[in-house]
């Protein structure tokens, strides 16, 4: 007998994936160049030379029975002091290598630390629209996903919703800016209020409540400050993941950093490596461990992003479609024009037009648009867009 769940897990595949694949049949039939795949969130732009360059260096020059060798579980503390030493220059906050530990990505970060702080029976809220992914990672951390949506007008958090959402059970609240799939970056008011409200329901309870937040997507922001979560709220762990930032999503490395604010963070810490060594998650790939290091505070050129979504906005939105405007990440979250978003995005599949509709991300009626495609994708697929919604009108 198999475990039900993960079969089940296993056999539906995600919507996304299934959108790419149509890509894939399309693109046999009738050419690359005449699908407008906007399904995937695989960057575009390639990691910065030094990555490579580092990568080479390493390969060449290091004993490569330590460049190939395990490192500590936690990652080796060479790079875990690296790490720390850029966080607390960046963001003030006074990081210790004791405090970082070395993961494949930022889905290893989110499924450590929610295995780390999770016991059965609690509940973990997501922010709706929301990576659909975390809905798999909570429940197998042996959690409840509670669902509060987010405002419609700007994507910012609702916070009537959010304290609907919050009992006694809550355990942790996952946080995601710059946001998949919206594109938006809470504001420093929202982080603010969010804190406040945090604090008040930790008194009221008498426990206290983790911010998770995942962060991908940081240092994709087009002329706007990403706040820092721990430099506002105590009770904080950071996933973060270099998928993005460097272009290196296949390549898996990232980190968890766990604030050192919060009581007894060695504790955390501690739990933390517990549920690395329980999922099997430990000694991150060393080539990324070290090359990460050389690389610490360099970011792909992600001027190609914010063109594409300048792009996209102002066409988009002239045409006729709605949508908050994103301040970073690579996506576009733009309303259905008509109620059923699945329906929409079968009619734009008549233009070639590949996007994802909003329903398993926790939000109905939207369709995401990935902007990491090339310029050129995007100017040869607006008079699609502009035909589409035409037939709306
Ligand atoms: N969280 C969000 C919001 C994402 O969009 C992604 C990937 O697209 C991940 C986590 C997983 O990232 P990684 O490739 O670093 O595991």
């Amino acid at each position: 007998m198999l475990n039900e769940k993960m079969l089940q897990l296993g056999e539906n595949r995600s919507v996304i994936r299934e959108i790419f694949e149509y890509g894939n049949k399309r693109r046999a039939e009738i050419g690359a160049e005449n699908v407008f795949d906007f399904s995937l969130g695989n960057p575009s732009i390639p990691a910065p030379h030094k990555v490579n360059e580092a990568m080479i260096k390493l390969l060449s020059e290091t004993d490569p029975v330590k460049l190939h060798g395990y490192t500590s579980a936690q990652g080796a503390p060479d790079v875990r002091k690296t790490i720390a030493d850029s966080i607390t220059h960046r963001f003030g906050i006074g990081a210790d290598a004791n405090l970082i530990y070395m993961t494949c990505g930022a889905a290893a970060s989110l499924t450590i630390s929610l295995n780390a702080i999770c016991n059965q029976g609690d509940e973990v809220i997501a922010l709706a629209p929301f990576f659909p992914e975390y809905r798999v990672f909570v429940e197998k951390a042996g959690a409840k996903l509670v669902v509060a949506k987010c405002r419609e007008s700007d994507f910012q958090i609702d916070f009537g919703a959010l304290e609907n959402a919050i009992t006694p059970n809550t355990k942790a609240i996952i946080v995601n800016s710059p946001n998949n799939p919206t594109g938006v970056v809470f504001s420093k008011d929202t982080i603010e209020e969010l804190a406040s409200l945090l604090n008040k329901k930790q008194q009221e309870y008498g426990k206290r409540i983790f911010i998770i937040c995942d962060e991908p997507y940081r240092e994709l922001a087009y002329g706007v400050d990403v706040p820092y979560i721990p430099n506002f709220y105590d009770n904080t762990l950071v996933c973060y993941s270099y998928s993005k930032s460097l272009s290196l999503p296949g390549e898996r490395i990232g980190y968890i950093f766990v604030s050192p604010n919060i009581d007894n963070c060695n504790k955390v810490y501690a739990a933390v490596c517990g549920a690395g060594r329980a999922l099997g998650f430990v000694c991150a790939p060393s080539l990324l461990q070290f090359t990460v290091k050389d690389c610490v505070e360099l970011t792909s050129d992600i001027s190609v992003y914010k063109k594409n979504r300048d792009l996209l906005y102002n066409n988009l939105t002239e045409y006729g479609y709605t949508a908050a405007k994103p301040d970073g990440a690579f996506y576009l979250f733009i309303k259905s024009p008509e109620a059923d978003a699945n329906a929409f995005c079968e009619r734009a599949k008549k233009y070639e037009l590949l996007l994802v509709p909003s329903d398993s991300f926790g939000y109905e009626g939207y369709v995401r648009i990935s902007y990491c495609v090339s310029t050129e994708q995007i100017e040869k697929s607006l008079p699609y867009f502009k035909e589409l919604i035409e037939e709306y009108k």
